[in-house]
């Protein structure tokens, strides 16, 4: 079955065709357009500026992904949209055009769970995860172990107490300098950096359990940054070895607790999502430690792992297959518990 799938949840519009089911031919194409720019100036993202933005790019996205897809609009046979969390005015611009060309052109409306399309991003790659696993959800605003039993079926295991992996990511950054959004510029600098220079924390994993705390790590930075600024060193390499440490602290925090996590469920497949994931360090360093543990790792392509329609559509898809659609009303969610979706027979998660 052929879904377009939209996503508007934050500073990303995403749009993309997926043609899922045993004869499904997949991805069909896939479109983002990125307001990094529009949002750089003001250091983070403003929600009335993203939602307008949407609102410019979001037709004339479908339409060139219908064209790259070469299918036109009678081909569709459902639409998948994302419905929360997320920032309210965004996440209506994509909820109201998504619901009207569904009623427009007869087909059912699906209301998607962002985080739901995260974790679900991997089952776009081949070879595609089989459940159950655990899933290890890091993001601009989300950190989550999730035990995955099916879909529909997830129990949060742990989660950050205070700032996402994202999140540090982003403001470390900017404590160094960098331009927003800092997460991917900051892993850049970190490959330059001396890992033997500072040792930062490993929040959290001195006792049991599976949350996270990352808010501390960006005060070690911080501290780190001030001092060599204050002793006039080669600020370039120090900006470096620090970005370094904090990128070694967030991958050791991480693989330390999906870790406990897989021995805790007995998961023979861990799978990551989120733009986080994208982190080289952290993939190569979390294929290595599973591996030698005879767990499969399972991730999206770089492009997969942030913010796109192809998630929505495809976590679109199996809903539509079990049946599922939204009513003629629609609305935004932007506080929506993951746990409190619904599996595809109907009944609710865990
Ligand atoms: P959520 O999905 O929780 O609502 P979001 O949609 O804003 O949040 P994503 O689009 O999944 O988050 O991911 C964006 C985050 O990923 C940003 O915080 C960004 O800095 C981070 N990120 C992207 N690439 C990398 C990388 N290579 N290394 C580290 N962080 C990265
Ligand atoms: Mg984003
Ligand atoms: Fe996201």
């Amino acid at each position: 079955m052929r879904v377009l799938g939209i996503e508007t949840s934050c500073d990303e519009t995403g749009v993309a065709l997926y043609d899922g089911g045993p004869d499904g031919a997949g991805l069909l194409a896939h479109a983002v357009y990125s307001q990094v720019e529009l949002h750089a100036e003001y250091g983070g993202v403003v929600p009335e500026l993203a939602s307008r933005d949407h609102i410019r790019k979001l037709l004339p996205l479908i339409e060139q992904v219908l064209d790259e897809a070469g299918l036109s609009a009678a081909e569709i046979e459902g639409i998948a949209y994302t419905a929360g969390p997320g920032l309210v005015g965004a996440l209506l611009v994509g909820a109201a055009l998504g619901r009207s060309l569904a009623w427009a052109w007869g087909v059912p409306a699906l209301a998607v769970h962002h985080m739901e399309g995260h974790l679900l991003a991997p089952l776009l790659e081949d070879p595609a995860p089989a459940f159950p696993f655990v899933a290890l959800l890091v993001s601009g605003g989300h950190t989550q172990l999730v035990d995955v039993q099916a879909i529909g079926r997830y129990r949060i295991l742990g989660e950050s107490v205070d700032d996402a992996a994202g999140e540090a990511f982003d403001k470390t950054a900017k404590i160094l300098g960098l331009p927003y959004p800092g997460g991917p510029a900051l892993a850049r600098l970190a490959e330059q950096g001396d890992p033997t220079r500072y040792r930062f924390p490993r929040p959290m994993t001195d006792r049991p359990g599976l949350d996270f705390s990352f808010s501390g790590l960006k005060t070690f930075a911080l501290n780190a940054w001030r001092q060599v600024q204050a002793e006039r060193e080669d600020l370039e390499q120090a900006r470096a070895d620090i970005a370094r440490a904090f990128e070694e602290a967030v991958v050791d925090t991480l693989l330390i607790k999906c870790r406990r996590a897989v021995e805790a469920a007995g998961a023979e497949r861990l799978i990551m999502a989120g733009g986080v994931s994208a982190n080289r360090r952290l993939r190569a360093r979390m294929d290595e430690q599973m591996d030698a543990r005879g767990v499969a790792v399972f991730y999206p392509r770089a492009a997969l792992c942030t913010d796109n329609g192809a998630m929505i559509a495809l976590a679109g898809h199996e809903r539509l297959v079990a049946g599922q659609h939204e009513a003629l009303s629609f609305g935004a969610r932007p506080r929506w518990a993951l746990e409190a979706l619904s599996t595809l027979d109907g009944d609710p998660a865990s």
